[in-house]
This record gives C-alpha cells, sequence and structure tokens, in this order.
C-alpha cells in the first residue's frame, strides 16, 4: 500500500534529489512553475524517448514533426480556440481568489464563503506579441496544444513522405495553459510538455481505430511500470466533450488525491482539416489515386503529457523496503525511464582503484547513461543508488585488481553477480534497452 503522504514524500525527493525544483526559487519560486534538475531532465527525456519510440520508432506509418510553438490568431480562430478553450471561472467576493468551477463544490477553497459568483468562461490561452509594435495586428499565442501543428503540416506530410491513411503524425513539444488554478505539484501547471499523435483514418474506420489507440496508449503505461489496478479508462459524456470532439476516453491514474487523467484519446472527426481547410483556402484532403476518390480524414488523436506521465512513473515507483535490517527508499522505476542505466562505484577512494573505476565507467558511458560516485560508505551509496531508481551499480574492489572481474548489483532483489570487465558491456546490455 503507498503511503498516504505519498506525494508529499515524492515531491520531497524530487526536490533533495534534483528531479524537480521549483523555478527561481532564489526569488521565492515564481508561480507554479518548475524546472527540471539533473535527474529530472534524463527521466523526462527518458519517457518522452520511450513514447516516440513507441509511436514512431516501431511503426512505419507514423512520422514526426516540430513545429513553431508561436501561432498566428488565424490559425486559433479556425480551430475554435479563441471562442471555445475555455475554463468555467469563479469569483469568490468574500476573499477575492478565483477558482475554476469544477474545482469549488460548493464552497470557496480558500475562505469556506459559499458568496461565489456564477461561472463565466475564461480562455487560457497565452497572448503575447510579435515584433516592435505591440498593437492586434502583432497578437500572437503560444500553442496550447501541439496538435494544430500536425494540421498545419498536413498537406507538406502527405505531399513530402506519400504516406496514405491510415497513418499518423506524431509530435512532443511545450504548450502552454493559463490555468486558473495550477497544481499537485506537476501535474498541472502553466507550461508542460506533451506528447501527441493525430492519426489520420478513412472516416467509416473512425471507430475502429479509437479502440485500438485507447487500448495501445493504456497497454503503454502498464509496459513502463504502472500497475494495471492503477488505471482505468473512462469515456467521457456527451456534455464533456470538446467541441471537436466525437468521442473521448482518458487514461486515468489513481494518483494520491483520487482518480486524474493522464492523457485523453479523441476522435477530433474531419473537424480541423475541415475548419482550416474553409480558412485557408488550402485543400486538406487525401487523393486516393487507385480509385480516385478524395475524401477528408478522420483524425484519432492519443493525447498525452510528458510531465504528468514522469509524475505518475515517478508515484507508482516509489517503494520503502528494508535490506539486510536496514530502511531503504527506491524507486523501482522501469528501466526505460530510470535517469542512470548504470553507476560505477569504487568500493573506496583509494589510489588504486580509481583508475580502473573510471576506466570502466569510460567503457560503459558509450552504451548507457552513468554516473559515477567515489565518496560515502558502499552501503550509503547502494542507498542512493536506489532512491534514484538506478537499476545496476557496477562495484570496483580490491579484488578487481587482480581477477579483472567487478559485482553487478541489482537495485530491485539486490542480487549480486560478479562479472569479468571484458563482458561487462554485453552482460549489461542483455539487461537493458539498447534506446
Ligand atoms: P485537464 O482536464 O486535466 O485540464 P485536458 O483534458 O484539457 O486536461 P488535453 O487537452 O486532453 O487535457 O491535453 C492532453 C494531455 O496534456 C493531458 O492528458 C495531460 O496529460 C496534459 N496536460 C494538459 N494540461 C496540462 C497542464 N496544465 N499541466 C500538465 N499537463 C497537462
Amino acid at each position: 500500500m503507498p503511503p498516504d503522504d505519498l506525494l508529499e514524500r515524492v515531491v520531497n525527493l524530487c526536490k533533495r534529489r534534483g528531479f524537480v525544483f521549483p523555478s527561481a526559487e532564489i526569488y521565492g519560486g515564481f508561480r507554479s512553475t518548475y524546472d527540471y534538475g539533473p535527474l529530472g531532465v534524463l527521466a523526462l527525456r527518458n519517457v518522452k524517448d520511450a513514447w516516440w519510440r513507441s509511436m514512431v520508432q516501431l511503426r512505419d506509418e507514423v512520422v514526426g514533426i516540430d513545429a513553431a510553438i508561436l501561432t498566428s490568431p488565424k490559425v486559433l480562430e479556425a480551430s475554435g480556440h479563441l471562442t471555445n478553450f475555455t475554463d468555467p471561472l469563479v469569483d469568490c467576493r468574500n476573499c477575492k481568489e478565483r477558482w475554476r468551477a469544477d474545482d469549488v463544490a460548493e464552497a470557496c477553497p480558500n475562505c469556506g464563503s459559499t458568496d461565489l459568483t456564477q461561472p463565466r468562461p475564461f480562455n487560457t490561452m497565452f497572448k503575447t506579441h510579435a515584433g516592435p509594435v505591440e498593437d492586434e495586428g502583432a497578437e500572437v499565442y503560444l500553442r496550447p496544444e501541439t496538435a494544430q501543428g500536425m494540421f498545419l503540416d498536413f498537406a507538406s506530410v502527405l505531399q513530402t513522405t506519400r504516406k496514405r491513411p491510415p497513418f499518423g503524425i506524431a509530435q512532443i513539444g511545450k504548450s502552454f495553459r493559463n490555468e486558473i488554478t495550477p497544481g499537485n505539484f506537476v501535474f498541472r501547471t502553466r507550461e508542460f510538455e506533451q506528447m501527441e499523435m493525430e492519426y489520420f483514418v478513412p472516416p467509416a474506420e473512425a471507430n475502429t481505430w479509437f479502440e485500438y489507440w485507447c487500448a495501445e496508449r493504456m497497454a503503454w503505461y502498464q509496459s513502463l511500470g504502472i500497475p494495471e489496478d492503477r488505471l482505468r479508462l473512462r469515456e467521457h459524456d456527451k456534455e464533456e466533450l470538446s467541441h471537436y470532439s466525437a468521442r473521448t476516453a482518458d487514461v486515468e491514474l489513481a494518483f494520491p488525491w483520487g482518480w486524474g487523467e493522464l492523457e485523453g484519446s479523441g476522435n477530433r472527426t474531419d473537424y480541423d482539416l475541415k475548419a482550416h481547410s474553409a480558412a485557408s483556402g488550402e485543400r486538406l484532403e487525401y487523393f486516393e489515386p487507385s480509385t480516385g476518390e478524395r475524401y477528408v480524414p478522420y483524425v484519432i488523436e492519443p493525447a498525452a503529457g510528458a510531465t504528468r506521465a514522469m509524475m505518475a512513473f515517478l508515484l507508482a515507483a516509489y517503494d520503502e523496503d528494508e535490506v539486510g535490517g536496514e530502511h531503504r527508499t527506491v524507486l523501482r522505476l522501469n528501466r526505460r525511464i530510470s535517469p542512470y542505466a548504470v553507476t560505477v562505484l569504487p568500493l573506496s577512494k583509494k589510489e588504486t582503484l580509481t583508475p580502473v573505476a573510471r576506466k570502466v565507467l569510460a567503457l560503459c558511458q558509450p552504451h548507457f547513461m552513468c554516473d559515477y560516485d567515489e565518496t560515502q560508505s558502499i552501503g550509503r551509496r547502494y542507498r542512493r543508488q536506489d532512491e534514484i531508481g538506478t537499476p545496476y551499480c557496477v562495484t570496483v574492489d580490491f579484488a578487481t585488481l587482480d581477477d579483472m572481474a567487478v559485482t553487478i548489483r541489482e537495485r530491485d532483489s539486490t542480487d549480486q553477480v560478479r562479472v569479468p570487465i571484458d563482458g561487462l558491456v554485453e552482460e549489461l546490455r542483455a539487461r537493458l534497452p539498447l534506446t
């Protein structure tokens, strides 16, 4: 059973060990923004790489793009975001705090007052200006989702790749939403990273592909270590659907505060391509040369948050147990996600061991993300690596000087095996993912 204060423990660990820091902390922090530290940047990159691997690398019908963040109002007008990308906002007349209506049951969470305004729509897009003149003509938006890039580049991708439906365009990148109430650590922030894929299909096949992607995405989280009983798929009822969606289902995780969305898969129909086609005057459709058929594909979209997923993996991996009568904290992270794959540890800081340990490190570095630690007792160093989820420690001891062998210690079982330095990389390779 996870501890009652799991969130607090994970947040503390993230700060203490350098996964996530409050941004601009020397100025007292800045409005729920966060920085990813030396370990967080590795874990987050691993989450994104694991997604890219499953969505792009292992498929021949999905390609990637990296589109601009600064977005023309024309795009967001056509997509409907200027009018519809809103959250319901309520004001507390007593303490003047503002809340997203779904977060307020009956009373204001800050002061308990029930003297609240009626909800009104609040557009959550960030607006700024491009160029030196700050008039209306210079207005630009920070994209609120990466998806629009895929619709804008649809025709160029079709033309340059000669793909035919069903095919997908994937993208990982930052999105920005002026959330009324950010919170729960990096679960909801105003600047975050998304991993989205738009899958273009013949309209008649949309339902089948929608169900296919819902199942695929559930399986992805499980394959990376989130237990099945902490995940569920929840389909939206009609009132909950976004303005562009015919069907949406969320992969939800049992977060410490209850079920919460990890990602959503939607059937966006031909809404976006038609809207951009009408507004731009460009034909956004697929022409099948073999039949002469022309149609606007439907779009199935699995849309995930990278930062939110990283938090989910950390929460699911957090554990405490006892090893040899000693208490330890261990992140049982999947090997694809843990910041370091291997840490090289000389048994002591003695001069005779350091050159060999450094040689072992240099052998491993081209293949795996490695850490090197030579301070404190070996037991303490194992604990430190367990706490950040490193799956394998490689220890160089005095016997190494004679037999040119090292000890591999596995994180979860703490089992140890001795292997010759010559075969070390192969041995680790057999245990660790290559990409
Ligand atoms: P919510 O209902 O939580 O506001 P949403 O349904 O608006 O989310 P989508 O537009 O479907 O979210 O975005 C896809 C994914 O992007 C979400 O499932 C989530 O993982 C991530 N995401 C969305 N908003 C945020 C945010 N403010 N901070 C971090 N991640 C976010």
